[in-house]
């Protein structure tokens, strides 16, 4: 895989592009020290705007997330080490580095928020205080829920051209649900006796099930470093417009 995919079309933005380059569907640095050496990282092609989007996009998410983990995890092993690295002024090549890294520092602390401004609606499932400190000592970090969204975009278009040789057009609507175990029930219900496993070693899990009668609808769930964890559908948007009228 190493020669680029030449023209064809961007597996995001479905448009066709003249020169595409291979996308990873998880950014190397997301892969933690303990993936097998031998594992094949999944990458599909993309055109060079959505690479480079999803570049940037990447790279700031997992500084945001490297904070709220678990660092002595086995499924997180490197993370934040790689991002203590990414902030470090004395790693910097040249100038320029070195005030990206103090840039990329100071917009990670304003998004830092400490005791009682931390909303308690506002908390992702799963990523609440887990090491029982007072409120007042307790620290949030705000997520773009947009990136969140895009992150799961991202792993659904690939893996479905990936497994099925498959786009995710217009005519399917992908929906990242943000949901506590409760709210997950339907789905973990769904995985459990439908979902095939799809995971990238022990830090990147992907599991799903996907509907025979057009072998696109489907739900998925997503698991980074064992902690966070995206809950996704995909369905033609016409069901979705019924379901919410339903509702
Ligand atoms: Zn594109």
């Amino acid at each position: 895989m190493a020669r680029k995919p030449g023209p064809g079309t961007c597996v995001h933005c479905l448009k066709h592009a003249d020169k595409r380059n291979w996308d990873h569907v998880f950014p190397q640095g997301w892969y933690p020290d303990t993936t097998p050496q031998n594992l094949e990282k999944w990458k599909i092609p993309s055109c060079k705007l959505c690479n480079d989007e999803y570049g940037r996009i990447e790279d700031e998410l997992r500084i945001i997330f490297s904070t709220c983990i678990d660092p002595t995890s086995a499924r997180a092993s490197g993370i934040w080490a790689k991002t203590l690295r990414a902030l470090d002024p004395r790693r910097a090549k040249n100038e320029k580095d070195r005030r990206a890294r103090a840039e990329k520092k100071t917009q990670l602390l304003a998004k830092m928020l400490k005791g009682d401004a931390i909303p308690d609606q506002a908390i992702y499932p799963g990523l609440g205080e887990r090491w029982d400190r007072p409120r007042g000592d307790q620290i949030a970090i705000s997520v773009p829920a947009n990136h969140l969204k895009k992150v799961v975009e991202k792993v659904i278009k690939g893996l479905a051209y990936i497994e099925d040789g498959r786009l995710i057009d217009a005519e399917m609507e992908i929906t990242h649900h943000v949901v506590d175990q409760t709210g997950a029930k339907p789905i973990e219900e769904l995985l459990a006796a439908f979902g095939a496993n799809h995971s990238r070693g022990p830090g990147i899990e992907v599991s799903r099930a996907v509907t025979p009668e057009d072998g696109i609808s489907a739900v998925y769930k997503i698991t980074i470093w064992g902690e966070i964890v995206m809950y996704a559908t995909v369905l033609p948007k016409s069901t979705q417009q019924s379901n919410e009228l339903d509702a």
